[in-house]
């Protein structure tokens, strides 16, 4: 869907000299000098915008989704989830002031014990003013949206519907160890986003209702929340989710304001799109104020195409320079 959004963006920028329709020579010539002027415009812009304009880096970004998708699919009770787990518990000990790990277990409908794992990591923590930043690190163990039958049984590879979000936190880490933020920052990974069914609400968002229940403290309010996810596609177009207009509206239009100001109002569209079951739910519900970013017009969600080339380093650079800004 995005993608022919782009497209139509495209032909309406070689259609914008409508040079058929005129029968005057010269306007003829004039209208080709406009095209080329509109071409050029265009192209420095295009330039200019996919130019990094904070300290994030999308191509370190980049490498962090490949990474993740080196251990495997990330589903909760696999070797894949483990390794994951403890490779992202690492990396931010070495960006964040504190790392916490929530560990638990969650038994689903089926009567099966999982192994969970939120990872916290703080940085300025003894602040009181706080942002707080979600990603989902766990992978889908269905592809139950891929058309051919035999493909639903296999696990979603996650390079954006899981990977994408993580590394777009990572690399924030990254800048906040450089230049430390004047609020307290929370990154946090939750676990078992994707694991369950959605339409049946059973074992879906599972570690952001356990921190929701467990709070770093219990007056735990930070200043605003985002949840980054699926927010690395190639064809990016992020539209305003529904219950975060509905619920923290001020939230929405401090992100979409943010992304016009750096010139990125073409990927962050200021129109209200679907309304999404995801982790900021349950952190509304416990009074926090979180919206959630998400790319939900995916060509490969939740099928096993959801793979390394369905991502960009370029739209990681354009959503990982808003959540920086944010910060700023
Ligand atoms: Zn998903």
């Amino acid at each position: 869907m995005s993608g022919t959004r782009n497209g139509e963006r495209g032909s309406g920028r070689h259609t914008a000299a409508p040079a058929g329709h005129a029968s005057a020579s010269s306007f003829l010539v004039r209208s080709a000098g406009l095209a080329a002027m509109l071409v050029l415009f265009t192209t420095c812009e295009t330039a200019e915008s996919f130019a990094p304009k904070t300290a994030f880096s999308g191509a370190r970004a980049l490498e962090y989704v490949r990474t993740q998708l080196d251990f495997g699919p990330r589903v909760p009770g696999t070797e894949g989830h483990r390794r994951a787990g403890d490779w992202i518990a690492q990396q931010m000990r070495q960006r964040a002031d504190t790392v916490i790990e929530q560990r638990f277990s969650h038994v689903n409908t089926a009567g099966d014990t999982l192994p969970m794992r939120n990872i916290l990591a703080r940085i300025k923590p003894a602040e009181t003013q706080r942002v707080l930043y979600v990603a989902h690190w766990d992978t889908r163990p269905i592809s139950d949206r891929a058309s051919n039958p035999a493909d639903r049984a296999l696990p979603v590879p996650g390079a954006n519907d899981g990977a994408s979000g993580v590394a777009l936190l990572m690399a924030v880490a990254d800048v906040l160890k450089n230049t430390p933020p004047t609020w307290g920052v929370d990154l946090l990974f939750v676990d078992g986003e994707d694991y369950g069914d959605f339409t049946a609400g059973h074992d879906v968002l599972i570690g952001a209702k356990y921190f929701a229940q467990h709070l770093p403290a219990p007056d735990y309010r930070p200043l605003f929340g985002v949840v980054w996810d699926m927010i690395g596609d190639a064809n990016l177009g992020i539209y305003q989710e529904g219950h975060s207009v509905r619920r923290a509206p001020e939230i929405v239009s401090r992100v979409w304001q943010t992304a016009a100001d750096l010139g990125y109002a073409g990927f962050f569209v200021s129109r209200v799109g679907e309304s999404i079951t995801d982790d900021h739910l349950p952190l509304l519900d416990a009074g926090l104020r979180v919206i959630d970013v998400i790319d939900i017009e995916f060509s490969a969600h939740h099928t096993p195409f959801d793979t390394i080339d369905k991502v960009s380093e370029r739209s990681l650079q354009i959503v990982g320079d808003v959540a920086v800004r944010l910060l700023q």
